[in-house]
């Protein structure tokens, strides 16, 4: 299977396609050497690289149209930090999670921390969609905008539960990718190496009002908060422009770049149509042939970013991923968990709507020339 050559008429101009990290534009990294050549290598304390955090910061309130009194945050140690830093810092008492998926039950087990309330947790199988159910003494509702393991996605609205019960959303894989209503959010958190095309290692959040005055209130009480995940701290630090602790650069430069494109492009409505526009190059296809199906049966839930198609049981998905793997279109194994045969395909904004349609292509000619 390895020595099927895909001819190059039907191969993508970039073949990564990828859930995280993801394709990188090749403008970003002639960016990071000419922009890097000054940056790169200085201290994190100084101005050049202050201004580089800034130029962060608004390029994302610019792209999210960022209402009165959000902030946005940055710390390092990626989105799973984030989850420890909100069992630390922003859930006072329990939260309820939303599990439907390998990410989303990550943020519950991390909720689970001995000096809160065992977390409510809705769980529904891979696939589907776990709704929010108001429960009494819950203050914060946490749901991941896009579940990346199984290419469901969730509406954004605010959780209907007590008076200032926070809504959290795990937006990693979403952001940057899809439009949604900023005010339905007390917290929308995100890693860079999804949508906006960098490298890991950072988590950025947009805060509400009422989410930065719960990190007040708890890190005043007397909890005991370690300094690398304090909320608090990152809040503090974010104001400055810096981060506790000496930050990835490069992951900066790279953000900054690709944030800049999205806007320059037209902003979060250019790039949800895009990635509208991709995603439905791949379920339109799979529904054109005899041997692909989407996995998310209910179309409303079929994410925009990730993309995920079951095979028919005569075709073996691994076979495919191998062959296209071979002929340079690589990432696009299932999420390893689930355990499908299945390929998992990004459409995120870097992702050209054109190479989509050329995968498509390829994935037909290999299953053609595969046994079955
Ligand atoms: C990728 C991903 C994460 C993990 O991000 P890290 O930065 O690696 O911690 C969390 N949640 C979702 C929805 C993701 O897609």
């Amino acid at each position: 299977m390895a020595d099927i050559v895909i001819p190059a008429d039907l191969l993508p101009t970039d073949g990564r396609f990828g859930c995280g990290p993801s394709k990188i534009r090749g403008a970003q990294l002639e960016s990071l050497v000419t922009r890097g050549a000054t940056i790169l290598g200085t201290s994190h304390r100084q101005k050049p690289v202050k201004d580089l955090v800034g130029s962060v910061r608004q390029g994302i309130a610019d792209l999210f149209q960022v209402p009165d009194g959000y902030e946005v945050v940055l710390g390092n140690g990626g989105s799973t930090a984030f989850w420890d830093a909100a069992a630390f810092g922003l859930i006072e008492r329990r939260a309820e999670n939303l599990s439907f998926g390998e990410f989303g039950s990550k943020f519950a087990k991390a909720a689970a921390a001995p000096w809160l309330e065992a977390p409510h947790v809705v769980e529904a199988p891979g696939g589907s969609l776990a709704a929010l159910e108001p429960v009494e003494g819950v203050d914060v509702y946490a749901y991941p905008h896009n579940e990346t393991s199984t290419g469901v996605m969730a509406p954004v609205v605010r959780a209907d539960g007590d008076p200032g019960a926070l809504t959290v959303v795990d937006a990693t894989s979403a952001a940057g990718g899809a439009a949604f209503d900023v005010e339905a959010t007390d917290v929308y958190y995100f890693a860079p190496q999804k949508n906006f095309a960098s490298d890991g290692g950072l988590w950025l959040a947009l805060f509400s009002p009422a989410a930065i005055e719960r990190v007040e209130r708890i890190a005043a009480s007397d909890r005991y908060i370690p300094e690398f995940l304090s909320l608090q701290n990152a809040v503090d630090n974010s104001r400055l422009n810096q981060t506790l602790n000496t930050p990835a650069l490069a992951t900066l430069l790279l953000l900054d770049d690709q944030v800049r494109w999205i806007n320059e492009s037209g902003g979060i409505a250019w790039a949800d149509a895009r990635t509208k526009q991709s995603s439905g190059t791949v379920y339109d296809w799979a529904a054109s042939v005899d041997f692909a199906t989407p996995f998310v049966s209910e179309p409303s839930h079929r994410s925009q970013v990730v993309a995920t198609i079951d095979l028919d049981d005569a075709v073996d998905a691994k076979a495919v991923a191998v062959t296209l793997r071979a002929n340079g279109i690589v990432d696009t194994e299932p999420y390893r968990k689930l355990g499908r045969n299945q390929l998992r395909i990004a459409t995120f904004t870097a992702i050209e709507p054109g190479d989509v349609a050329q995968l498509t292509k390829a994935i037909e000619y290999v299953v053609g020339e595969l046994p079955r």
